[in-house]
């Protein structure tokens, strides 16, 4: 069968708007946030719902054709990035909220319904999804699951993998797996559990039953003001330090206030100060007076200039739409963005933010924080220009010193982003043989001819070792990566 032929029976399977393949209009497909990394797809192949998704995935499983999965593109590891000549199925279709259960806090959404959608559609009962990325009013449920997304409020109520209650994947050659009805503590491996944060390597999720959280009674947010970065990483530790619980704590830095300032999503943060500390609590009225009148103590100690309170619903609002549109806002010093996504015990924020600020002054780059302070999650952004091949390799140079640098300290690769394209040379440093080869006997259990992905998130060497040490061969579920209708000769597929 030809390329064209196989292009026919896709588009006979969702219909002539459910296949991209004209070259034009697959120029958006070639990337996700990480714009230096780029791939050309053959087709970005678009299902309406879970029956058609298997239909695709199957066909294109026949055809030994690599897939990457896709939801709205917004990763910034690379995750999303196609593989040349290989297939972006993806779920810019599957939009529906399904249901909604008041009674059991649960709903059932198609995997690309975006992430504000669904507080938007629980907001009535009082309930809210607790996972929100800054990315929220464009990521999908999907990704969420597939990066095991966090977000601001993640310090207390906990990333996606808390969150997610079910699950209706489409595997590698088309067959669905229906994970959804599995009460709360379910018998059996729990593979809800290994397919949340696997980066799109296990199979396509078409369906996410999540949990939903009641809206809490009182919420306070803070801005605590300081005249330098250190005052603010203090003031975290010790937060930490004192088991407060507040629902969230971001630190912004200088540049990255001036360039929220100067944009659309300008919040009234002090355009003086060398960072602020956004804090916010949430709960019941005593628990957040309290929990507000400790933390004004300890900022106040560490020197904050002013701390500010929002003054009722549209304040709150402002604040946190300068913090998530503070990515955003950065198109303003750059044009493009690189957005590293490092773990650090919450003791040594201070002492890593100086040591990272250190690095890219070597590498003479230009350097934004903004953090999920409270989980220890850095976010050193380095704002560049991918034209100018010698400063991308100094972005790079700078993004695995970072990295190095927090494994050593103690810290992890990724706290919400993933592992992607971006931090595979880590993994080997980050993790020991024998965990890599579990990793890989785990994929290839689901994907056994390695299609899903290729190329990302587990290191190919590690995994070509695997099988060279005697891993179960492919099985005869569809054609291996390489020897079917439109694979390449190698077996494991090329970066
Ligand atoms: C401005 C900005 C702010 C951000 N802030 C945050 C933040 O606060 N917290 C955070 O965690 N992330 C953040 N991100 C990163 C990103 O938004 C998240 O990783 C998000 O979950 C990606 O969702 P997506 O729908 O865009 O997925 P994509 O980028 O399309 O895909 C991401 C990965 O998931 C896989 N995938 C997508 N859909 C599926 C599916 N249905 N089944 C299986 N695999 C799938 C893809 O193959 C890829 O590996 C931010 C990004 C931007 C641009």
């Amino acid at each position: 069968m030809t390329t064209a032929g196989l292009l026919r029976d896709l588009r006979s399977i969702v219909g002539p708007r459910g296949l991209v393949d004209d070259p034009t209009w697959l120029v958006p497909y070639e990337s996700d946030g990480l714009a230096m990394q780029r791939g050309r797809p053959l087709c970005a192949v678009l299902p309406r719902d879970t029956a058609q998704a298997a239909a695709v995935m199957a066909r294109l499983a026949r055809a030994g054709v690599p897939v990457v999965s896709r939801g709205a593109g917004t990763g910034l590891s690379g995750g999303a990035t196609p593989v040349e000549g290989g297939a972006l199925v993806g779920t810019a279709r599957m939009r529906d909220v399904l249901s909604v259960d008041p009674v059991d806090r649960l709903a059932r959404v198609q995997a690309g319904v975006v992430n504000v959608e669904l507080t938007a559609a629980c907001a009535a009962h009082g309930l809210f999804y607790a996972p929100d990325p800054s990315s929220q009013q464009a990521c999908t449920i999907g990704g969420n699951v597939a990066e095991n997304s966090g977000g601001p409020h993640c310090f207390k109520y906990g990333a996606t993998t808390r969150h997610v209650e079910g699950l209706v994947i489409v595997t590698a050659d088309g067959e669905v797996l229906d994970l959804t009805g599995a009460p709360v503590d379910p018998d059996g491996l729990d593979l809800v559990g290994l397919f949340v944060g696997s980066e799109g390597l296990l199979g396509l999720a078409t369906e996410v039953v999540v949990r939903l959280t009641p809206l809490p009674e009182a919420v306070e947010t803070l801005l605590a003001v300081f005249p330098d970065l250190d005052g603010a990483c203090d003031s975290v530790s010790e937060i930490i330090a004192q088991r407060l619980e507040p629902s969230a704590l971001e630190i912004l830095d200088r540049l990255t206030i001036e360039a929220v300032e100067d944009s659309v999503f300008a919040a009234g943060y002090p355009r003086e100060a060398e960072a602020v500390l956004l804090i916010e609590a949430d709960g019941g009225d005593a628990e957040v007076a309290e929990v507000v009148a400790r933390i004004r103590a300890i900022v106040e100690r560490q020197g904050a200039l002013e701390v500010r309170s929002a003054r009722g619903a549209d304040e709150r609002k402002l604040l946190w739409a300068g913090r998530k549109g503070a990515f955003g806002a950065m198109g303003r010093v750059a044009p493009d963005l690189y957005v590293a996504d490092v773990v650090v015990p919450r003791t040594k924020l201070r002492e890593i933010v100086a040591r990272t600020t250190e690095i890219c002054r070597e590498q003479r780059l230009k350097l934004a924080n903004v953090f999920h302070a409270g989980d220890g999650n850095l976010h050193p952004n380095i704002c560049y220009d991918r034209r100018d091949e010698d400063e991308v390799a100094r972005v790079l140079a700078a993004g695995h010193a970072i990295m190095q640098m927090c494994v050593a300290a103690g810290g992890s690769l990724t706290g919400e982003h993933g592992v992607g394209l971006e931090k595979l040379p880590e993994m080997e440093l980050a993790f020991a043989p024998a965990d890599l080869r579990a990793m890989c006997d785990a994929r290839d259990a689901w994907d056994p001819h390695r299609r899903l992905n290729p190329g990302k998130l587990l290191p190919v060497r590690a995994c070509r070792e695997r099988r060279a040490a005697g891993a179960p061969p492919a099985s005869s579920a569809g054609a291996p990566f390489g020897s079917g209708e439109h694979g390449s000769s190698a077996g494991e597929p090329p970066r």
